[in-house]
Parts: structure tokens; sequence; C-alpha cells
């Protein structure tokens, strides 16, 4: 492998993995984000052989560039960056901007680091085929899913029951829909356990991201979906569980940190020194999530059964949902509500090709526009 390619680069995923790639002595072959930022130029002056890509030049200041080269720019630059031959892709890109990448990485045999799970939720299938035609490994980055992949090592197919999924239950865990009417954005981002980028964080209050977490472990792992579980264990210690057909469980435990997940993209089916995980002292809870006043939850199993483009409406609805959330235009408590509206009207249609998702995709974040600029008017 020449090195690695950073998508996303200035973000949460990324710093962890350029702190990885530097701890490893791993060259770093590219680096991108959206935007012009102060971050993005430091870390080319780290790493000055880099590709360097902007995806979206109208953001920013170019300014802050001006002792560097130009930096490559728009979405193709970074598609084109993700086919770089014979490098680990790691995609820290948040949402769906991240599918495209994610589609060249596979297609071109890299090995893909994804921690963007909306690749898998909106283009599920594409995906995991085009990685099996052209060789294209995908190493799960998410926690959960990296814990997954971790337990399902040496197992037969035929002998796994169930996945299971645990869940903080986020910042609101044991709070009722009336509790949760008035929260702010300020509230909903302050997470018990993890620090993380603020779209994640937000769908983490709500739950949407464990039920983009389901949808995700549906196609990385060819599982039926009455076979994913998902369990409430608020201190984050176990990532998550595979049950075997003999009764038994697997776990993979660990601090709250993407280090690790991040690290075994890297180093995978080999592990690399890392620090030691101490147990004295942990007190482990588990308990059944609170499907009434955490909706996103059956919504998200109800969205994953009907597949075609229903998921990538889910997630756009939900990427357009939460930026009006964070601007204080929609309330906590209708988020949910609010992608289910706009499921309604996109209906769900049949995804044959990525154009088939991206369409999907655009008219979802159109009518979700729509839902928020009615329901702010009331
Ligand atoms: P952040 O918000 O911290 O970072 C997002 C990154 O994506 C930034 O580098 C941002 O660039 C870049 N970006 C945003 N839009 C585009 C675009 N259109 N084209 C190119 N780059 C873009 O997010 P996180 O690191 O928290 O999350 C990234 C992904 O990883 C998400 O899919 C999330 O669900 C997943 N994940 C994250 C975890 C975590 O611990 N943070 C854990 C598990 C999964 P810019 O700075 O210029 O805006
Ligand atoms: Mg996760």
């Amino acid at each position: 492998m020449r090195g690695v390619v950073v998508l996303g680069a200035t973000g949460s995923i990324g710093t962890t993995t350029l702190e990885v790639a530097d701890e490893l002595g791993v060259p770093v072959v590219g680096i991108a984000a959206r935007s012009f930022s102060p971050r993005l130029a430091e870390i080319w002056r780290n790493h000055p052989d880099s590709r360097c890509v902007v995806t979206d030049p109208a953001v920013g200041e170019p300014g802050v560039f001006s002792d560097l080269r130009t930096p490559e720019t728009g979405s193709e630059a970074m598609v084109d960056l993700a086919a770089e031959t014979d490098c680990l892709v790691v995609n820290g890109v948040v949402g769906s901007a991240g599918l495209e990448a994610t589609l060249a990485a596979v297609g071109a045999g890299n090995r893909l680091g994804l921690a963007n799970k909306e690749s898998l939720v909106a283009g599920g299938q594409l995906v995991t085929d085009l990685a099996g035609r052209h060789g294209g490994e995908i190493i799960p980055v998410d926690s959960e899913h990296s814990a997954i992949f971790q337990c399902l090592l040496g197992e037969p197919v035929e002998a796994v029951e169930s996945l299971v999924l645990t869940a903080s239950g986020g910042p609101f865990r044991g709070r009722t829909l009336s509790d949760l009417e008035d929260v702010t954005p300020a509230q909903a981002l302050r997470h018990p356990n993890w620090s993380m980028g603020e779209r994640i964080t937000i769908d983490s209050a709500t739950l949407m991201n464990k039920g983009l977490e389901i949808i995700e472990a549906h196609h990385l792992f060819s599982m039926p979906y009455d076979r994913i579980e998902v369990i409430v264990h608020p201190q984050s210690i176990v990532h998550s569980m595979v049950r075997f057909r003999d009764g038994a469980l697997k776990a993979h435990l660990g601090d709250t940190t993407m280090h690790h997940s991040v690290r075994s993209a890297f180093t995978h089916p080999d592990r690399a020194a890392g620090p030691t995980f101490s147990l004295p002292g942990l007190s482990l809870n588990f308990e059944e999530p609170d499907r009434e006043n955490f909706p996103a939850l059956d919504l998200a199993y109800h969205v994953g059964r009907s597949g075609g483009t229903a998921p990538a409406v889910f997630n756009a609805a939900d990427e357009v949902i939460v930026a009006a959330f964070l601007e204080e235009r929609v309330g906590f408590t209708q988020i949910v509500p609010m992608i289910e509206k706009t499921l309604e009207r996109c209906g769900s249609e049949t995804v044959s090709t990525v154009e088939d998702v991206m369409s999907a995709d655009e008219k979802a974040r159109a009518i979700a526009s729509e839902v928020v600029l009615v329901r702010a008017r009331k």
C-alpha cells in the first residue's frame, strides 16, 4: 500500500485518521474537505507532497492557502482522489456527499476504511456489489460495525444468530417526548461519551444515528433486519456484539475513542501496538431502547425493509432537518416526524444506478426544506 487518502480530513474522523497515519508511519497521499479552511491548510503544510481537494470552493477563505499550491476543486476531484491506486481510503466525509467517493474507492480495488455510514445507507447494494466485482475491501470504521467485524472473524456464517448494536442512548436517555420539546442545540450537542461532529451528535440524541447504523449493518454484513438487535448500553464500553446459535455472545470492549477502529482499518488482519484497556472499576449496564419516545429506531427498520430509495430519502431528510434544528428553525421533537413526512411525500423507487440514488437524495432535500419552511411559518 502506497499510503492513505483521508476524505473529510478536517473533521473528527479525519483528525483521528491523520494521528493514526502519523503513529504508524503511513504516508498521506491525499486529503479532501469541503471548504477552504485554516485547518485544511495546516494539514497540507504538514503533508506537502499530498494531493489536496476542496469540494466546495465557494465556502471558506482561499487566502489561507496563499503560501501553498492551489488545491484541486470540486466533488469530481475528490472522486478522482478516492481512486488513487493502491491506497487505503478513509472516508470521513459527513453526509451522502461521501457516496461517490466510496464507489470510486471500491471500484478502484482500494481498501476503504468506511466511517461515512451514509454511503451504505443511501447506496447500500450498489456499494457492496461494486466492491465485490472489483476486489475493493470495506473495513468498517464506525465503532459498532468495527466491533462486529472483529467479532465475526473466524466464525462461519451459519453460526451467527444475530448482530447486537449497542447504543449509548445519547444525552436524553430516560426522557420523554414532552420533556424534550424545548431542548436547545447546545443541550443536544452534549453527548455523554463521544466527541464527534455536530450532525452525528444530534443523530445520537434522536437515535437516528442508531437507525442509520441498522441499515449500515444490514449491508455490511448481509444480515436480515429481523436479525439486527439494538440494546442501550450507557457506558459505551461494549462497542457491539454478535450472538451465536449456541447461545454464546461475543463482545468487543474498548475506550470511547475512534483510534482503535481507525487503526484496525490500517492494520487488518494484523494488529499494531495500542494502549492497554483497563477493566477494574468498570460497570456495564444494558437496557431495552425506549421505542416510544425515540421513534427513529422503528422508522429505520421500516425504511430499511422498504429498501429502494427510501433509505437515501431517510438520510437526506435528516441532513436537512438536523441543519435546521442546529439553526433553531425547528424543535428537537419535530426532527423525526419531519423525516417521516418527507418519506411519505417522496415515496420509494427502485435503485439501479447511482443516479437513481442521487436524484432521490436531491428530491428529498427539496421536500424536507419545504417541510421545514411550512413548520417554521406556523
Ligand atoms: P465532522 O463534522 O467532524 O467532519 C466532517 C468532514 O467532512 C469535514 O472534513 C468536512 O469538511 C467534510 N465534508 C463535509 N461535506 C463535504 C463535502 N461535500 N465534500 C467533502 N468533504 C466534506 O464529522 P465526523 O468526523 O464526526 O463524521 C464523519 C463521518 O464519520 C460521518 O459519516 C459520521 O457518521 C461518521 N462517524 C463519525 C464518528 C466520530 O466519532 N466522529 C464515529 C462513527 C462514524 P469541512 O471542514 O471543510 O466542512
Ligand atoms: Mg457508531
